[in-house]
């Protein structure tokens, strides 16, 4: 399932226009190194053949990991809650039990991706997330512009994130409570299962984590 296509791409230094052959999806049952390829980025570095410069391009990505049941599908700046795709879906029949993201950056592509593969809930993950995210922007008195699952310790009884604060982006690493994702997993459970049975791919990021606990909280008051 691993599909090269060929784009032509003008450089954005010399202005020549060369082919390039662009790697858009990848199996990790057929290419071993795919995960390595994606956390290294290198699907999405480009160099011009006549001029050598080298720059990032993003374009989709669909990545698969049949081991481990999951399909992630990297969107660029993707704001859609839901993405259905028939053509997919149709040569895949047994894609219903797969779980299925679609994300708008390679940073969450590469959570998903440590979350999955560690049968971790990505839901449950982003509540908390949420709530820690709140605490930071608190403390910081900076609004948090993005945030990344780093490990979940047992033994420390803890989950970490690593936050993106301010105007600088400044790095920004905070642990909360195991007991804070178990409450946000019950909630999932409870509320959100159904979530999953849906045809598509869905955007589980920020944006469903508040529209999620808005509706856990209408729901919950009634
Ligand atoms: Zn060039």
């Amino acid at each position: 399932m691993s599909e090269l296509v060929t784009k032509y791409v003008t450089c954005p230094k010399c202005s020549q226009q060369t082919s390039t052959n662009i790697l858009v999806s990848g199996n990790t049952a057929e290419n071993t190194a795919l995960r390595k390829m994606i956390f290294d980025e290198t699907p999405f570095r480009w160099k011009c053949k006549k001029c050598g410069f080298s720059t990032r391009y993003q374009h989709p990505f669909l990545y698969s990991d049949p081991a481990h049941g999951f399909m992630i599908y990297y969107i660029p700046k993707v704001e859609r809650q839901n993405v259905s795709d028939a053509k997919l879906e149709a040569e895949y029949p047994d894609m219903a039990d797969v779980r299925k993201r679609i994300v708008p950056e390679i940073n969450a592509m590469k959570e998903k991706i440590v979350l999955f593969e560690s049968g971790i809930n990505d839901m449950a993950v982003e509540l908390t997330k949420l709530a820690v995210s709140e605490i930071v922007s608190k403390e910081t008195g900076h609004n948090v512009y993005a945030g990344y699952f780093t490990d979940m310790n047992t033994e420390k009884n803890s989950i970490s994130f690593q936050f993106f604060v301010g105007g600088e982006r400044r790095s920004y690493i905070q642990s909360t409570r195991l007991e804070v994702y178990r409450r946000s997993l019950d909630i999932v459970k409870k509320n959100f299962s159904n979530v999953e049975k849906q045809a598509g791919f869905l955007n589980i990021g920020r944006e469903w984590a508040k529209d999620s606990l808005d509706k856990y909280k209408t729901k919950a008051t009634k």
